[in-house]
């Protein structure tokens, strides 16, 4: 089979196409057959070495696909099942094995691409909004790279909670879908300077939560728009890691928060994993939460999906077609 293999971490190129045995299941695994893998942010800091994994692995987090084959053990699913996972190395490939307790079941609804598209930023969307800063209607929230895969789902979760959404991108093209997706006010941050701007539109009062995954860039100013005893959640590093925090700031700054959360956890439990990907299915499925689903690859270019990804060409949800 065909899978995008790293032999050593680096840049793109570090990304190569090779041929591989199709893997057979442990007792614990189904086999799936891959139709469609998403590409996420974290996929590059795996590439690059910024999280670890041993070398040769096969890249990818997510996909979605049909189950071929399954272990001796595996009682949940069965051969033919359609099933979505995330979170497991290895879905840059034609197939995939994956433990069977990480696969959930695609409804009806919902084709695989959607799955694939949904599952990693869908649930992250949903963790952050539902329970790390569980938002109510009323509240202020400014999420970075607004026209981002996560940003766009989370905006529109936000949205429909009745929250006001502020929301900050690179250019006047991803304003827009920024908007279309439900940002009350967008702040180009390129250009203008999203601290005094996000004070003004709050009148001096701040939001009640940043959602920050952009880190180096604009952390530090985050905790500047928040209100007393406001959360700054810190879920991603796309600009860089951010710099050493003295805990003081919270204090100076108005009793607030931090946390720095991370789907793993949020998914842990086989009951809290199901559990968000089907509030996740259940939203896409009524038409309440929409996928840009713009750019699809063959997975023979994952190399120039990461370029555009960390390129910041990239609006929404990225596929590799295997
Ligand atoms: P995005 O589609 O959001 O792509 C990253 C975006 O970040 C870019 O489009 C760009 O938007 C913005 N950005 C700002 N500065 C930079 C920079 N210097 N280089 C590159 N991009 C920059 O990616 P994902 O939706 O896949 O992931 C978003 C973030 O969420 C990542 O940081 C990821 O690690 C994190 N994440 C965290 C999870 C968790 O549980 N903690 C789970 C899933 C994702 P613009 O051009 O508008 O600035």
């Amino acid at each position: 089979m065909k899978a995008i293999q790293v032999k050593q971490v680096g840049g793109p190129e570090a990304m190569e196409m090779v041929d591989l045995p199709v893997p057979q299941p442990k007792a614990n695994e189904a086999v799936v057959k891959v139709a469609a893998a998403g590409v996420n942010f974290i996929d590059v800091y795996y590439r690059e070495g910024r999280y670890k994994a041993t070398p040769p692995f096969v890249l990818g987090q997510e996909a979605a696909g049909v189950v071929v084959a399954i272990g001796t053990e595996v009682k949940s699913v069965r051969v033919e099942d359609r099933v979505a996972w995330c979170g497991q190395l290895g879905a840059y490939a034609e197939y995939a094995a994956v433990p069977s307790d990480r696969l959930v079941a695609i409804p009806g609804g919902v084709t695989d691409r959607q799955a694939a598209a949904a599952m990693l930023q869908g649930m992250t969307a949903q963790y952050l909004s539902y329970s790390t800063y569980p938002l109510k209607a009323g509240d202020t929230a400014l999420v970075h790279a607004a026209a981002g895969g996560v940003g766009l789902l989370l905006v529109q979760m936000a949205h429909n909670i009745g929250a006001r959404v502020i929301g900050t991108v690179s250019t006047e093209e991803k304003a827009q879908l920024a908007r279309a997706a439900g940002a009350d006010e967008v702040i180009l941050y390129t250009q203008t300077d999203f601290e005094s701007e996000t004070k003004r539109l709050t009148g001096g009062s701040g939001v009640h939560v940043v959602y920050d995954s952009v880190g180096k860039t604009t952390f530090e100013k985050g905790f500047n728009v928040l209100r007393p005893r406001g959360m700054m959640v810190l879920f991603g590093g796309s600009s860089g890691a951010v710099p050493p925090f003295d805990p003081i700031v919270l204090s100076q700054k108005g009793s607030l928060y931090l946390t720095r959360p991370t789907l793993v956890v949020y998914t842990a439990s086989r009951e809290e994993l199901v559990a968000r990907s089907e509030a996740v299915f259940g939203m896409l499925a009524s038409g309440k939460l929409k996928l840009r689903i713009e750019h699809t690859y063959p997975l023979v270019e994952a190399q120039r999906a990461h370029r555009d990804l960390e390129g910041r060409k990239t609006t929404g949800k990225l596929l590799l077609i295997p």
